[in-house]
């Protein structure tokens, strides 16, 4: 959101034959061939219509970063390493095959150095990063809990991973879970998958909680939030995770009753997880499932980002509400009774802004629309 200073380079600058920092993965950042195709899909630059805030703009800033090119220090850097969603729409249209997720990453491992990293982001990495925190979340407020002490990579049946925002936030998520499904096993001991640690600035130890904790859970792991199956899935392997509505589909689970409201068929659309959806390309799935026992509506813009994106609404929080806003318009206008979401921090984030809108529209995850319909909605 910064004005590109005199120093800003232009559109599609490449890196100086010869010089390299280092930072970046070489191949990975000459990818982009400066087409500007993802423009249009980026959010922020909806925003600003400003060159830096898009996908192809920041990724001109890292060139001029790698080549030594900007300072280190350059304000334009700074901003727009932060003020970038990470929602990965970008990669969806790419004719290039650019991972720019990964280059994010790269990006925020080297600018998020220190205090650097926003205090809130240290505090929440220091606190996911303790297990003996996390379980006491556990105790606060009760989640999910099953025999659980199969540890084997062997074992017959799925685990179910308690996302660490969801077990304090929403533990009716994992109960519903388990509900529907009661043949996942919920292991105690369980710590965070890394996510939030890739996504600040931390890739390193991100990457090696996600394999602690697929070797601390038996085989299949089952999530109920999208971002964390999109950070599993890129270290443990797309056959070890499936986010739930994935899990749901694959193993033929047909949804039973319905949802009403006032007596009859509840009106339903989803929002969609930016990791699950361009990460993953699970986009079919939950739509289906709400659809068997609501009636379905599609939310325009279902799949842009709703301004949460991890740590983002409480870094940044105006940015992310006027993120947020012209969801909320849609939503009003498309007179549903339920937005169903596949990832705690979207319904965090649309709960919130539903309120503050005065909306009666409740913001609701998938498993608990799903175990409501099946009339055995969890009790609090
Ligand atoms: S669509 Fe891909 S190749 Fe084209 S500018 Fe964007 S990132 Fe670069
Ligand atoms: S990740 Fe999202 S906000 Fe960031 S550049 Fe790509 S589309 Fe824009």
């Amino acid at each position: 959101m910064t004005e590109p200073t005199e120093n800003t380079p232009r559109p599609g600058t490449r890196p100086t034959p010869g010089r390299n920092l280092g930072i970046f993965d070489k191949q990975q950042l000459g990818r982009c061939i400066s087409c500007g195709f993802c423009l249009p899909a980026c959010p922020t630059y909806a925003l600003t219509g400003e060159e830096p805030s898009s996908p192809r703009g920041r990724i001109t800033l890292m060139r001029a970063l790698e080549t030594g090119q900007l300072p280190e220090d350059d304000p334009t850097l700074a901003e727009e390493s932060s003020y970038c969603l990470g929602c990965r729409a970008c990669e969806t249209v790419c004719p290039a095959g650019v991972e720019y997720g990964s280059l994010l990453e790269q990006w925020r491992d080297h600018q998020w150095q220190g205090r650097n990293r926003p205090w809130i982001a240290r505090l929440l990495m220091a606190l996911v990063s303790r297990p003996a925190l996390l379980r006491l979340q556990g105790l606060v407020r009760r989640h999910a809990r099953g025999g659980g002490a199969d540890t084997s990579a062997n074992a017959p049946h799925p685990a179910l991973m308690l996302g660490c925002v969801e077990r304090g936030l929403y533990p009716k998520v994992s109960r519903a879970a388990v509900a529907l499904r009661p043949e996942l096993t919920v292991p105690a001991r369980q710590g965070c998958c890394g996510a939030l640690h890739a996504h600040n600035g931390d890739s390193t130890t991100g990457a090696a909680m996600a394999h602690a904790l697929g070797a601390r859970l038996p085989g299949t792991l089952v999530t109920t939030a999208g971002g964390c199956a999109a950070h599993l899935a890129h270290h443990l392997g797309r056959d070890r995770v499936r986010e739930l509505s994935q899990y749901l589909d694959e193993t033929g689970h047909r949804p039973t009753g319905q949802v009403t409201v006032d007596g009859r068929r509840a009106r339903a659309a989803l929002q969609d997880s930016c990791h699950l959806r361009n990460g993953l390309g699970v986009t079919r799935q939950p739509r289906d499932l709400i659809a068997a026992v609501a009636d379905y509506v599609e939310l325009p813009g279902a799949g842009d980002c709703c301004g949460a994106a991890g740590t983002y609404a409480m870094l940044r929080p105006s940015d992310s509400r006027a993120v947020l806003d012209p969801k909320l318009e849609a939503l009003a206008r498309l007179e549903v009774d339920y937005i169903v979401t596949v990832n705690p921090g979207c319904q965090r984030q649309l709960h919130q802004g539903l309120r503050r809108h005065g909306s009666r529209v409740r913001a609701v995850h998938l498993a608990e629309f799903l175990a409501m319909a099946a009339g055995s909605p969890p009790t609090g």
